[in-house]
């Protein structure tokens, strides 16, 4: 784990007693009190930049498949290869907006937590955030298992997560597949669930909380009992460098 700033000592005590829960709500608690910009515009602006990272990474893996597909085929691909290297570039400026905006965090009890959280590799199968895909009619609504087994490239780590609008197992359900959504389409689809503090505070906090600290409301459970685990998981360093 990366550790940030000198931990107080209730923070050293209840990592020692291995109480991961009490822990993370100690962080969030206190955070609260220290960063008020990091939860008021850092954080949305964090969380809103994953979410483009993997409508990126989503489609990249879609993409790339019908790459394959159009070079079997003898199909011409130039349109395809244009809209790969604009992903690519779309990527790293996202990319650059996300280790921009981290490194402007405040508190140090926020990028601890956060460090915390993500030192697992597959945090994202917390079970809100699985849920919520599910409510979302993403593939962990369906079995298919796409989220557990997507295939995420060493260079795309910011990009792992839940369906967006570009996962093409959901698009190939939902009839779509293959076809361009229009950006009013795909808006209009995000305003069903808007990660917007603002308009939707309390749906929210719920995924802002589980993405960020590993913690759900009402439930005291430490975040590795509500990860989904995959066969051969194992915790990992948590670097946020590219
Ligand atoms: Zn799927
Ligand atoms: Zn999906
Ligand atoms: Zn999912």
């Amino acid at each position: 784990m990366v550790l940030f700033g000198s931990k107080p000592t209730k923070e050293k005590k209840l990592e020692k007693k291995g109480k991961f829960h009490e822990l993370q709500l100690y962080r969030y608690k206190m955070a609260r009190g220290e960063g008020v910009g990091d939860f008021t515009y850092r954080l949305p602006r964090l969380l809103q930049t994953e979410q483009r990272l993997r409508e990126i990474t989503q489609r990249e893996a879609t993409l790339t498949e019908e790459i394959k597909r159009g070079l079997e085929s003898g199909e011409n691909i130039e349109e395809m290869d244009r809209e790969s290297q604009d992903l690519k570039s779309s990527y790293y400026a996202a990319d650059c907006e996300w280790h921009l905006i981290y490194t402007r965090i405040v508190s140090e009890y926020l990028k601890r937590g956060l460090s915390q959280c993500r030192s697992y590799p597959q945090w994202y199968l917390h079970e809100i955030l699985s849920k919520d895909c599910a409510d979302r009619d993403g593939c962990c609504a369906r079995d298919c298992g796409c989220c557990r087994t997507r295939d995420v490239q060493p260079n795309r780590q910011l990009g792992v997560g839940h369906c967006t609008l570009e996962c093409g197992c959901c698009q190939e359900t939902r009839g779509f597949a293959g076809c361009k959504l229009s950006d009013e389409a795909k808006e209009s689809m995000k305003d069903i669930c808007p990660l917007d503090r603002d308009t939707s505070y309390r749906y929210y906090q719920k995924i802002m909380k589980a993405s960020i600290f590993g913690i759900a409301d009402g439930n005291v459970a430490s975040q590795l009992d509500l990860i989904e685990k995959p066969p051969a998981y194992e915790e990992k360093e948590f670097k946020p460098g590219r």
